[in-house]
């Protein structure tokens, strides 16, 4: 082993990341921008169904890049129906190529594999195909795929080995039959009629794609749908993703799952929660989206004491990602905070920041805007209508809310009063605690709010913006109705 370069320690690198995702890159990138001797090591273990995929981690693989692609190839349909209203010539009976979406979809990420790789040769970061292990508080190990194992010292170890999709045991035929978000993305099969098991963003994101796409789509939801987040937005995302042709069984449970070897279709027998009663339904497709598992089983914790949450597999860590060895820190989906991909950026690059540039600012997991891409998108900053009743109390909370009108939708005539958004005010100061809406863009209108929440702004600020017209954003300045006050929010007339 040689010594680190930048420290003059006995160490061969001064960082050595597990995990070349979202969080792991980002630390890793920044500390090597800092000066640090750096290597990250990536592996990825195919999924039960075989499906493997390049370096990036989930969110670029099988996650947020392949599902949004996808979810804008069904919204395209939506475009084209409105487009015969605005005077194109479109075809009746539009045909959609899955194979064709998929090969697209895999050939964008193709060059997102291989701009990391690049980046990181090109900064001087060591990249090693290998799966990591902790051997002490000190020592990564890695195994290439020839099973070829290096020992690399570093002065400090950052874990961002992220999670894995979790299909429970007890569902007869669920491990063996089912697939999950680690597959749905690669395959070239198209999915045919398909069971989404799950009801939160994972499965309602991937059934609102399959419906627009043509598939007939059903998900089975265990309780609620989008839990945490606020329920009145839920049901409205619900209700629309019904409308536009998904169907729900609720409240149920997959009893067992059984191939008919003949036809290759999938028997399901799905149970009521509610009296117990059962019903079989073929399928060609099950999807499992039923949460995900920190991927820390076999990655050597036990050799220096770390003992991940026995359900969840997650790595406690204090405010500075800090786990209980000094040298070693933890960051992104497998520490328990929001499993999302700009936090575990954000988190390693200020943490790169506090081990190689003095710097003390600590990750602000707090306000954290976030996006639901279903047909109709949600997007949500602060408290939801629940929490911020908990936390202040229903009498000293305000709800502002109306139903915009979309002026993109009224010359194709779409359904009004679809689309709807909410402030949630507390009296005491007049600081709004809550934005949610769910309408075209969530992403892009509550990034922008994000910023105002995060300010701390109050009702009376966001009155004093001026809005810009004609958008759908614009109401945030001007919401007048309250959920208190009894009266109609909802838009009437032509
Ligand atoms: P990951 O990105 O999972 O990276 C971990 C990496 O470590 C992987 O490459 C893994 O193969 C590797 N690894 C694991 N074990 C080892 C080992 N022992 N040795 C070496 N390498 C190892 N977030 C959003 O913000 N917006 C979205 O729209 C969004 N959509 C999503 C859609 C889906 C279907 C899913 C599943 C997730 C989505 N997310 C989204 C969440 C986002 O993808 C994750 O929060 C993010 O990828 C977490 O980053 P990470 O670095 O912690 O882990
Ligand atoms: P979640 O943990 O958010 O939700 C799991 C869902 O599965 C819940 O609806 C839960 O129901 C249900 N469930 C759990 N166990 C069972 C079971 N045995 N049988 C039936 N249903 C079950 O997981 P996801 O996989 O949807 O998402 C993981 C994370 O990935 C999210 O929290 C999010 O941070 C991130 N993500 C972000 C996206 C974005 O930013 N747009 C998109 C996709 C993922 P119940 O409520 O009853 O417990």
């Amino acid at each position: 082993m040689s010594a680190s370069a930048s420290e003059g320690g006995s160490y061969d690198y001064d960082l050595v990341v597990v995990g070349g995702g979202s969080g792991g890159l980002s630390c890793a990138r920044q500390a090597a921008k800092l000066g640090a001797k750096v290597a990250i090591l990536d592996f990825v273990k195919p999924s039960p169904q075989g499906t493997a995929w390049g370096l990036g981690g989930t969110c670029v693989n099988v996650g947020c890049i392949p599902k949004k692609l996808m979810h804008t190839a069904a919204l395209l349909k939506g475009a084209a129906d409105d487009a015969k209203a605005y005077g194109w010539s479109v075809p009746d009976g539009l045909e959609h190529s899955w194979d064709t979406l998929v090969d697209a979809v895999g050939s964008h990420i193709g060059s997102l594999n291989w701009g990391y790789r690049t980046a990181l040769r090109d900064e001087g970061i060591d990249y090693k195909n290998e799966l990591g292990s902790i051997v002490d508080a000190h020592t990564v190990k890695g195994v290439s795929r020839k099973k070829v194992e290096t020992l690399y010292s570093a002065k400090y170890i950052v874990i961002a080995v992220g999670g894995r999709p979790y299909v429970p045991e007890d569902v007869p035929g669920a491990l063996e039959h089912a697939i999950t978000s680690d597959d749905i993305f690669w395959r070239f099969d198209p999915p045919g009629k398909t069971l989404c098991v799950g009801a939160s963003y994972v499965a309602l994101e991937i059934a609102g794609f399959l419906t627009g796409l043509g598939y007939d789509t059903t998900v089975a939801v265990r309780s609620i749908l989008l839990r945490g987040f606020d329920q009145g937005m839920a049901e409205k995302v619900g209700k629309y993703m019904e409308h536009e042709g998904t169907t729900f069984k609720r409240p149920v449970v997959v009893d067992s799952i059984a191939k008919d070897e003949a036809s290759g279709k999938l028997k399901v027998v799905l149970k009521s929660r509610t009296d117990g009663t059962t019903e079989e339904e073929e399928y060609d497709t099950v999807l499992f989206a039923t949460g995900r598992k920190a991927d820390t089983a076999n990655l050597g914790l036990e050799n220096v004491g770390i003992v991940p949450d026995a359900k969840t597999g997650k790595i406690a860590v204090d405010e500075a990602e800090a786990t209980c060895v000094d040298s070693i820190f933890a960051l992104g989906d497998v520490i328990d905070q929001l499993e999302l991909t700009p936090v575990a950026i954000a988190a390693g690059r200020l943490l790169a920041s506090r081990l190689f540039d003095g710097k003390t600012t600590l990750m602000n997991y707090t306000n954290i805007p976030t996006a639901v891409f279903t047909p109709l998108e949600y997007g949500a900053v602060g408290l939801s209508e629940e929490d911020a009743a908990a936390e202040y109390g229903i009498d000293n909370i305000e709800v502002f809310h109306t139903y915009p009108q979309v002026l993109e939708h009224t010359v194709p005539h779409r359904e009004e009063n679809q689309v709807y958004a909410k402030l949630i005010v507390r009296k005491a100061d007049d600081v709004v605690i809550g934005v949610h809406y769910a309408g075209p863009n969530a992403g892009e209108v509550i990034q922008g709010l994000g910023i105002a929440v995060m300010a701390g702004a109050t009702k009376a600020m966001f009155d004093a913006t001026v809005g810009i017209h004609p958008t759908i954003a614009e109401e945030f300045t001007s919401m007048e109705i309250t959920r208190a006050s009894g009266k109609s929010a909802l838009r009437t007339g032509c």
